[in-house]
């Protein structure tokens, strides 16, 4: 793997893309700058070295337009503020004025170019314009992993006109050691933990992963396809009827392979979905009409939780319920904080994939589990076991 270290960038000019796609408030302002407070070790680092770095990004979906509202001088401000160096900005990615910007520029500062998607060119991996890109810098850096499964002008094709000079930033080394750990080389017992709503859109990863799991715990509003599979009453619970051929497949594979699946045994059901609903906690397979499951009922969760205890490797993707309403809230809340446990007694846990995220953050597990990825849409197809385009650029 080329990594950040593999290079001295004293009087080089650092070519980084970087994810600064943060959220912005109707004054402009950052209201969340993880993306930009996680690109600052790369950043530093060339700094460090004696190196100016050149940093480009997309914000939003200008769709190949210039946009004032999506304009990534909204962020300069927040830039300096998180890497303690006053950022320059230049009002296009590439021409003349991003050439001369970038010819101006001395060792130890910091410029960033103007959103890349205002150029449709950028999406459409369009070789000409990455050639463009690739005259602002000496050396390439991907450090951006929430589009690295994109096949972009600056995540993926700009890498070609670096053959010699390109690496992943601190970043998206870590992702990949992440991701590597619970594929790879992870120790023993390996754990997977799914839950979120649907079974369709989690099938490819599941399938990908009973190779190289101990154990799975399945969770959220997917167990209720699994329970009618074997025969269960799941009253009026979320569940993909068209799907109950394909569970069943899933669970005489995973007994082929030897991996242990743990499904709720009880759940909490209510008489709706809604955060007012009445509830009752009834066992998993006789949900009576008009009562739905909507979170992992106590019994559930101690069986969750000695699995969780006994794993050393740890993969977390999607919420055990219905989060978003406190009343159902509770069987998330559990499995993060038997991860922490698990977690603090020596045990890796990756944490990884849209809705997980939100939860952890919002139940601030963030600093109690090892690894909480950056990247949805980038996770959930290295989980599905893809090559991602952006890291497969770098290791060319
Ligand atoms: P996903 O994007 O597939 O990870 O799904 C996340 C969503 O699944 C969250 O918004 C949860 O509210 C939802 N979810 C979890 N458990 C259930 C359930 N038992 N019934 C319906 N939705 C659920």
């Amino acid at each position: 793997m080329k990594v950040l270290n593999d290079f001295n960038f004293d009087n080089k000019k650092a070519l980084i893309r970087v994810d600064f796609n943060v959220p912005l408030n109707d004054k402009f302002e950052v209201t969340d700058n993880s993306r930009i407070e996680a690109a600052k070790p790369t950043i530093i680092k060339v700094l460090e070295d004696g190196g100016s770095a050149v940093l480009m990004s997309h914000l939003g979906r200008p769709d190949g337009k210039s946009n004032a509202d999506l304009s990534l001088s909204h962020i300069v401000d927040a830039v300096s503020d998180a890497i303690g160096v006053t950022v320059k900005f230049v009002s296009d990615c590439v021409g003349e004025v991003a050439k001369k910007a970038v010819a101006d520029l001395k060792s130890g500062e910091v410029l960033l170019l103007e959103n890349l998607r205002f150029h449709s060119e950028e999406e459409k991996g369009d070789e000409a314009f990455a050639e463009k890109l690739s005259q602002l810098g000496d050396i390439y850096v991907n450090d951006a992993f929430g589009t690295a499964h994109r096949a972009h002008a600056s995540t993926t094709v700009v890498a070609k006109f670096f053959p010699e000079a390109k690496c992943f930033g601190y970043l998206l080394a870590k992702e990949i050691e992440a991701i590597d750990k619970v594929m790879a080389t992870g120790e023993k017992p390996v754990l997977a933990i799914l839950g979120g709503a649907k079974v369709s859109s989690k099938i490819t990863i599941i399938e990908n992963i009973l190779d190289k799991i101990d154990d799975l715990i399945i969770g959220g509003g997917m167990t209720y396809t699994f329970i009618k599979a074997q025969g269960g009453k799941v009253g009026d619970s979320i569940c993909e009827d068209d799907k109950i051929d394909l569970a069943m497949e899933i669970l005489k594979q995973a007994k082929e392979k030897g991996v242990n699946v743990h499904i709720p045994v009880d759940v909490i059901a209510a008489d709706a979905f809604d955060a007012n609903a009445n509830t009752q906690v009834v066992d998993v397979d006789k949900i009576p009409d008009g009562w739905q499951g909507l979170d992992a009922g106590p019994d559930t969760l101690q069986n969750f939780k000695k699995v969780i205890l006994a794993s050393k490797t740890i993969l977390w993707n999607g919420p055990i319920g219905v989060f978003e309403m406190e009343k159902f809230a509770a069987g998330t809340i559990a499995i993060g904080n038997y991860i922490a446990e698990a977690t603090k007694e020596g045990s890796f846990s990756l944490v990884g994939g849209g809705d997980s995220v939100a939860a952890v953050k919002q139940f601030g597990f963030e600093n109690k589990v090892s690894y909480v990825s950056t990247g949805g849409g980038a996770m959930l197809e290295s989980l599905e076991g893809k090559t991602l385009p952006g890291i497969a650029a770098i290791l060319a």
